[in-house]
């Protein structure tokens, strides 16, 4: 009987991250302020703390993972590559399809890969508390678990709106010691500032950003923490595409083709990076792999938006990243992918895309849906909306090889399960749900107001 679960033991868990860095045929843009010129290192250790700052900025290709780290990346890693053999039947395709699940951390999801390290650095470092912002809340349950591993409060600025309609994700924050509150908030002049104009504010990631680092530049013992798109949590992600090459080593098999849902890309990254490197070191088995990025046709960053410098954060309070972005006050229409809504996309995806290195697709919201349900009752496994794009994907390429008769090795990732998500799901039954592709003028609206540099 082949394998269907490939497991590695705990001494496997890799004990060094990759970074791409160290492969990138041009080195990164740096990020800008306000005045044009790249930021002061020093100016953003009023928020991180030095260790991080070094891994951001780092070209070394291997940086060591803390042993602290790795005890508690024990608690779920590393985390099983699975064939998923009954979708393949039920396809009727040639293919081998199999997929990497993050789902087995506490939090249900990647994001606990980079919140461990964050919490753990910072602590390193002195600090006594840390804030954060969540929309959907995978981010804040993942950073609320980490903080209480390393016994540091954590305060999470929670999107007003989620804050009324997720109420388990709150509680599972809570559960695990931090203090959660809806954004804006009284407790920061931004929020104060935003309740003034209107008391019943609904919130968004802007706002709830800007809360969170007010607050931790405006106290030396508090820092603020990112869930994904800076190249330090990238970075951090790449344990699962490092973990997947020995388990695929372990089969004697090789993907033909890696997929992963993209909102700000660090889980994309982390399943993708450790591949390019193969393929950046001229291996044999690596030239025909394709890496492609799978995004929401509703927020079509990679496949629809700008090459350009715009702000991390609809305010304009961050500084600027080079990056694909349908500009920073883009209004993502109602989609229920939460972690895919982001405006801009990862600096190190955008220019490895940009480059041609990894390629992207944006899939409709019904047909990820349809997707995540016929690999639930195949699999088991009931995934999150956001990891339903990577299996749309993956199963049209496992169409196509029907097709063609190709018998490639697909592999996706499975970045979390979807028990938070299921009232999505039941919209999905309804019938409520819509496509919903944001219109080219929309687009080209929104770009209208990128910040104008250099
Ligand atoms: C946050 C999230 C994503 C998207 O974020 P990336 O940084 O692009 O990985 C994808 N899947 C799940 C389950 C998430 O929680």
């Amino acid at each position: 009987m082949e394998a269907t679960r490939i497991d590695l033991e705990q001494n496997d868990i890799p004990t060094h991250w990759y970074n791409v860095v160290a492969d990138m045929k041009n080195p990164p843009a740096p990020p800008l302020g306000p005045d044009g010129q790249p930021v002061a290192p020093e100016r953003m250790l009023a928020i991180f703390p030095g260790a991080i700052l070094e891994q951001e900025m780092s070209a070394e290709r291997w940086i060591p993972i803390p042993q602290e780290v790795r005890e508690i990346y024990r608690l779920w890693r590393p985390s099983p590559l699975v064939r998923a053999v009954r979708l393949e039947q039920a396809l009727g395709t040639p293919a081998k399809i199999f997929y990497k699940f993050e789902g087995c951390s506490p939090a249900g999801s990647h994001k606990p890969n980079s919140a461990v390290p964050q919490a753990f650095y910072n602590k390193q470092a002195g600090i006594k508390r840390l804030t954060t912002e969540t929309g959907a809340g995978q981010w804040g349950s993942s950073i609320a678990f980490a903080g209480q591993m390393f016994g540091l409060p954590v305060r999470v600025y929670m999107v007003n709106v989620s804050y009324q309609q997720k109420p388990f994700r709150r509680s599972m924050m809570q559960t695990w010691g931090a203090e959660v509150y809806a954004s804006p908030s009284q407790l920061t002049q931004t929020g104060r500032d935003a309740l003034a104009k209107d008391p019943n504010n609904p919130g968004s990631l802007g706002l709830a950003i800007s809360e969170a680092v007010e607050e931790a530049a405006g106290r030396p013992d508090t820092n603020y923490t990112l869930g994904s798109v800076l190249n330090h949590v990238l970075l951090h992600q790449t344990i699962i595409g490092l973990e997947a090459k020995k388990q695929f080593d372990k089969i004697g098999l090789y993907p033909d083709v890696i997929l992963g849902p993209c909102g700000g890309g660090s889980s994309f990254g982390g399943i993708a990076f450790p591949f390019l490197a193969d393929q950046a070191a001229g291996e044999k088995r690596a030239e025909k792999l394709r890496c492609v990025a799978v995004e929401p046709t509703s927020c079509p960053t990679l496949t629809q938006g700008a090459y350009a410098y715009d702000y991390g954060d609809a305010s304009g309070f961050t500084p600027l990243m080079k990056m694909y972005t349908l500009g920073h006050d883009f209004m993502p229409p109602g989609i229920h992918a939460g972690g895919l809504r982001y405006h801009g996309d990862s600096p190190l995806v955008s220019q490895l895309f940009h480059e041609g290195r990894v390629e992207a697709v944006a899939v409709p919201q019904l047909a990820t849906f349809e997707a995540g349900t016929l690999f639930a009752k195949a699999e088991g496994v009931i995934p999150a909306p956001e990891s339903c794009h990577a299996i749309r994907a993956a199963i049209d390429e496992a169409l196509k090889c029907k097709a063609t008769g190709e018998p490639k090795v697909i592999l996706f990732n499975l970045t979390g399960h979807g028990h938070f998500d299921m009232a999505a799901y039941d919209r999905y039954f309804a019938g409520e749900l819509d496509d919903y592709a944001y219109p080219r003028e929309a687009v080209e609206a929104s770009l209208q107001h990128l910040p104008q540099v250099g």
